[in-house]
């Protein structure tokens, strides 16, 4: 999506040749116009596929998520990862590893909101190695409903997320995919034959 990879381009900063800084328009200011562009082209890709749900993980999954769940006429729900107050016991809960935080986290979703009809579009804002996917896999399958794909802003590709969802047979969208951040560059998968 050359819009989302132009603001990449041009806003991200490249923290080291692993980790991609992009807190001026998703990941703490949010450049709202290019989040309902993003959640619209992520509609578009899944249009066909009967979604009920959207299911992410907060707090930056779910800019995102609102245009993909409005154009596909589901409900978004997102996973949070401190227990609120209000939240009684009847949740899904599984354990996720943050690669920022370098730390191993709940995250939970109440059984009221996820049920064993549902067909289950997941968004991140970005795709590393799959934890955070995989956490929302598991709390999907804990309700008994169907994970139909993965939809991310911002994968990675040098790291092995996508690889490990692949081999376990679940579709992977992501609109911009990262080859590398070698040198303070930022280069897409996409570019790599010109
Ligand atoms: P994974 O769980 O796939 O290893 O990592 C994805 C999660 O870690 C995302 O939800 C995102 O919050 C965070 N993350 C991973 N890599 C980056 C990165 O390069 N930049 C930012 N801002 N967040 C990242």
């Amino acid at each position: 999506m050359d819009k989302l990879k132009n603001a990449i381009r041009e806003k991200g900063r490249v923290l080291s040749t692993e980790v991609l800084k992009v807190d001026s328009f998703l990941n703490h200011q949010i450049d709202v116009d290019l989040m309902m562009s993003v959640g619209e082209e992520l509609a578009r890709r899944f249009q066909t596929d009967s979604i009920t749900k959207v299911l992410t993980i907060e707090s930056s999954g779910i800019a995102p998520s609102m245009t993909a769940a409005r154009d596909l006429g589901a409900s978004l729900v997102f996973a949070r990862k401190k227990k609120s107050l209000t939240m009684n016991n009847d949740v899904f809960v599984s354990q996720v590893y943050s690669f920022t935080k370098q730390e191993t986290n709940d995250i939970t979703v109440s059984k009221d909101f996820l049920n064993k009809n549902d067909r289950v579009l997941i968004i991140d804002d970005f795709l590393a190695n799959g934890q955070a996917a995989f956490g929302l896999i598991d709390i999907v399958q804990q309700a008994g409903a169907t994970v139909v794909g993965l939809g991310i802003v911002i994968e990675k590709s040098f790291q092995d997320g996508r690889q490990r969802l692949e081999d376990q047979g679940y579709r992977v969208e992501s609109l911009a995919r990262v080859h590398s951040l070698e040198n303070g560059q930022v280069t897409f998968v996409d570019e790599l034959q010109l």
